[in-house]
């Protein structure tokens, strides 16, 4: 039963990761020559030019990352480079115009991907958001998280000092990390409902660390 059930669940998976977006590439832009559909940067086999980015690339499969809330930092940080380096707007100087546009294009999205991916709280609402599911209401935390956000935020509003601002710091790391570990648990086990709630909460966080940073700052 339990085997019958995972079995339908992987189809639907299957299904559901091949369905959307995968039209077929429209031929090179420069020579006519029929490309393959490609969710990085394409330069076309027959004349080379860089051809535009695909209209929704799947930034996992662009970032030749596995779709999955675990990732590999340094893989990552290493593809980012290689492929800023590939589409690199200076080596385009001389090339045509329309060149020049798609490789500030690839760049930007590159970018995009490259944070999307990086930071546990949008790879996991990027990894909601491909799954099919709206991200939660701030409203949606329970009371108990709620007040602990309130304080924190009134000590934040306090005269500055040193200590209670790093006592922040820590107080914030410390939970963001205890997040991510449950986030990645929640994905490991497909319990995305649960993941959404916890991602909820993380944005708290997120917001609180802004709040801290911009209170570093010397006035
Ligand atoms: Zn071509």
């Amino acid at each position: 039963m339990r085997a019958a059930l995972r079995r339908s669940w992987l189809v639907r998976r299957a299904l559901r990761e091949a369905a959307p977006g995968r039209a077929p590439a429209p031929p090179c832009w420069s020579c006519g020559v029929a490309l393959p559909s490609s969710d990085g940067p394409c330069f076309c086999p027959a004349c080379q030019a860089l051809q535009p980015p695909a209209p929704r690339p799947d930034l996992f499969r662009l970032m030749d990352c596995d779709r999955s809330f675990r990732i590999d930092a340094e893989q990552l940080q290493r593809r980012f480079r290689s492929l800023q380096q590939a589409v690199h707007p200076d080596r385009f100087g001389q090339r045509p115009p329309k060149e020049q546009y798609y490789s500030e294009q690839h760049s930007s999205l590159i970018n995009k991907a490259y944070k999307t991916l990086l930071s546990p709280l949008s790879r996991g609402l990027y990894l909601l958001e491909l799954r099919g599911v709206e991200p939660a209401q701030e409203t949606d935390c329970d009371a108990t998280f709620l007040t602990e956000i309130m304080e924190i935020n009134e000590k934040l509003a306090e005269p500055k000092s040193e200590d209670v601002l790093e006592e922040i710091e820590t107080l914030i790391k410390v939970k963001q990390e205890e997040l991510t570990r449950e986030v990645t648990a929640a994905f490991e086990r497909d319990d995305l409902q649960e993941a959404k709630k916890l991602l909820a909460k993380m944005k708290y966080f997120a917001n609180l660390e802004d709040k801290l940073k911009a209170k570093k700052i010397p006035s």
